[in-house]
């Protein structure tokens, strides 16, 4: 059964993080806006997608939702409570809430440890249970993720890829989170494997009633997937939108760029869209004035590239940021 999503896990509230870069003797620093004015929220049991190219601010963002970053302004919110108010013990309490599934399961598991040591160590670092209580609990942490418990005496290198992330998954669960994120948690694994692991995060987001924040740059996945997906593209949002909404391309012309240069997406009508995202994204050191996305969109408009388009809901649940869903007096002023 489908958890209830009325509950809000995770918040985002007009959040922006720059970052200092550069500067010495004899040069200034310099801001790298990577995120800015980000709003959204996670519900209970929702698997809310992230989806841009390289550079779009999608691994900064999971920072921020684990708390790893502090934002520069606005608040992420964990059930409510400023994740920037959480210190000591309630700070390590909420680490055991906030989990991440890593891209690459051979740097996020030890080599030299079992995989029962693997499991084993985030139930001793947080003190859960009894040694024989923490195998009990490492047997159902195996079955969760369909591992047998002969995995436990066998170390990372002697599992296929498939097998590693489902131990990082496991190793996620152990502290028993409410919400994981996972960045780039199937672009190292082939197709069939990837299609495994994705099926392993939806069947677990039903039993254990788990939120998730899945980062991607594969929009065609992301849609499959997840429940809503977020567009972002040089740190600022181009499109929130029900998956189903982006299942015929989406409104933003970047989330119809990204969808038809997908591998999935029919050759020909590749071709004709090729032009909607030529050229290379900008220097995030130097973003372009108005829509950050006008330097590359075959349909900008004036007005573009002077003025930030605002935040339009063309409908419920449906925000866009572009001129183009503007009504069209107002965009005579801009
Ligand atoms: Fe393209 Fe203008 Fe819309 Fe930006 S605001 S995506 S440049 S049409």
């Amino acid at each position: 059964m489908m958890p209830n999503q009325s509950e809000t896990m995770l918040s985002f509230d007009a959040v922006s993080m720059q970052f200092a870069t550069g500067g010495g003797l004899f040069s200034k620093s310099r801001p790298l806006h990577a995120l800015k004015d980000i709003s959204f929220e996670l519900r209970r049991g929702e698997i809310l997608g992230v989806v841009g190219e390289s550079g779009s601010g999608k691994s900064t963002l999971g920072k921020l939702a684990l708390r790893l970053l502090d934002p520069s302004q606005g608040r992420v919110r964990f059930r409510q409570h400023d994740l920037a108010d959480y210190r000591g013990a309630a700070l390590k309490a909420l680490r055991c809430e906030l989990q991440m599934v890593f891209q690459d399961p051979n740097s996020a598991l030890n080599g030299r440890m079992t995989i029962e040591q693997c499991l084993r160590e985030p139930l001793q670092l947080h003190r859960r249970g009894t040694r024989a209580e923490q195998l009990t609990e490492i047997r159902r942490l195996l079955d969760l993720v369909g591992l047998p418990d002969s995995a436990m005496a066998r170390y990372p290198h002697e599992l296929s890829g498939g097998q590693k992330q489902r131990v990082v998954i496991a190793r996620a669960l152990a502290l028993k989170p409410t919400v994981l994120v996972a960045d780039e948690a199937v672009a190292a694994l082939d197709a069939s494997v990837k299609a495994q692991i994705t099926n392993l995060l939806l069947e677990l987001r039903e039993r254990l009633g788990l939120s998730i924040i899945f980062i991607s740059h594969d929009l065609p996945l992301v849609q499959t997937l997840c429940d809503r997906v977020l567009v972002l593209y040089l740190g600022r949002l181009m499109e929130l939108a029900p998956h189903a909404a982006l299942a015929d391309g989406g409104r933003h012309p970047y989330t119809q760029a990204l969808w038809r240069s997908s591998p999935l997406a029919d050759p020909s009508q590749r071709m004709l869209d090729e032009a909607l995202v030529a050229g290379e994204i900008p220097s995030p050191l130097k973003p372009p004035p108005g829509c950050v996305f006008h330097t590359r969109c075959a349909k900008a408009l004036p007005c573009c590239a002077v003025t930030e388009p605002p935040a339009i809901d063309t409908s419920p649940g449906h925000r866009v940021l572009c001129w183009l869903y503007e009504p069209t007096d107002s965009l005579e002023s801009p």
